[in-house]
């Protein structure tokens, strides 16, 4: 699979979304809804670096996907008015691509590398001179007639993302001056984003249907907005006016399968696999991804982090369980299909 289409896939967006989720990016610090101490510490770093007149120190984002690690990365070049280029661990393959990159840098230029954690070893190593002293050694040929050449490259900041900090080598680690972790995000500062893209789009909303989105959207703005699309393609079709209250959205929701808990068809997928195959648990993370035939990475990286946040999925040393919660929650669940019924 390409990067770009695996991103999409992880996201969970058609490429149209993928379009209409640029629009909907925040471009300036005070659009960025929430993350209130993350947001007033980088204030204070992005501050303190204009006035030093120097690039801001290298910056880890690390966080579930869709909570904002690539929108803070546009912001921080644009309060600091440089050029940002955006490039992936996976995406590069060799340590000679990157020379490319690195020597096209210009001085305070942003490099954002999302999913650092998948860089591979030799190109890791390579970066680590490039972010101490923005230097890189290549060695052309080998043998008797091996050179090194040495690249000086223009003070630039690095930005990693990572959905994972703990598979990032300590060395890589402890180049980074700055740290930041997101996390879920609450109902209000969901809702907020929800009303400034309807915004944007030119929707109408009222505040308690925004809120009925931000029930469901697993605290992620990037699912809040994704919610906010399809509720808007349920009003448009099955409304005269457009306008979405919490009545169209509940129904909506209903089409697509989600939850009062924000959980759909892959999370309820994986909790009965635990139930019905593993007993509700403990079961391997491998062996839940080969009866769903998904991808651990998917698993661990998209579906897991809200389950375990909201207390439906308990991580042991022997795997994962199902909790009190999850059961309530599925038997609910069933009764209402069967309500339905
Ligand atoms: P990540 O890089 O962590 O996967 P992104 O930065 O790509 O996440 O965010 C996904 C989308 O969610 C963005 O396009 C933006 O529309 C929205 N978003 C994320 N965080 C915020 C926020 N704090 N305020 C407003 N919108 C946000």
């Amino acid at each position: 699979m390409s990067d770009e289409r695996r991103k999409l896939v992880l996201n969970n967006e058609t490429e149209e979304d993928a379009v209409v989720s640029l629009s909907l990016r925040p471009s300036k610090l005070e659009d960025f809804v929430g993350q209130k101490d993350l947001v007033e510490s980088l204030r204070v770093s992005l501050q303190a670096a204009r006035q030093r007149g120097e690039p801001i120190e290298h910056i880890l984002f690390s966080g579930p996907p869709g909570l904002g690690k690539t929108s803070l990365s546009y912001i921080i070049a644009h309060e600091m008015n440089s050029r940002v280029t955006v490039t992936s661990g996976p995406a590069i393959d060799r340590a000679g691509d990157f020379i490319g990159i690195l020597t096209n840098l210009e001085e305070g230029d942003i490099l954002f590398i999302d999913e650092i954690h998948r860089l591979s070893k030799a190109v890791e190593e390579f970066l680590y001179p490039a972010m101490e002293s923005f230097q890189i050694d290549f060695v052309v040929d080998k043998g008797p007639y091996a050179k090194t050449i040495k690249f000086n490259l223009k003070p630039f900041t690095l930005i990693g993302a990572t959905t994972r900090s703990g598979l990032l080598a300590s060395p890589l680690r402890d180049r980074f001056g700055i740290f930041h972790h997101l996390d879920f995000y609450g109902i209000d500062d969901l809702a907020q984003i929800i009303i400034n893209s309807s915004k944007k789009l030119n929707l109408q909303i009222d505040s308690a249907a925004a809120s009925e989105i931000a029930k469901r959207s697993r605290g992620t703005p990037r699912i809040a907005n994704r919610l906010l699309r399809r509720v808007r393609d349920y009003a448009q079709v099955k409304t005269d006016s457009g306008q979405i209250t919490s009545d169209i959205v509940q129904k909506a929701m209903a089409t697509l399968g989600i939850d009062r808990e924000g959980l759909d068809e892959t999370d309820r997928k994986l909790l009965n696999v635990i139930l019905t195959h593993y007993k509700g648990g403990p079961a391997g993370v491998e062996a839940i991804a080969a009866t769903l035939n998904e991808e651990v990475d998917t698993i661990v990286d998209v579906v897991e982090p809200f389950l375990l946040k909201k207390g439906f999925l308990k991580r042991t040393q022997r795997g994962r369980e199902l909790t009190e919660k999850t059961l309530k929650h599925l038997g609910s669940s069933f009764s209402q299909e069967n309500d339905q019924k």
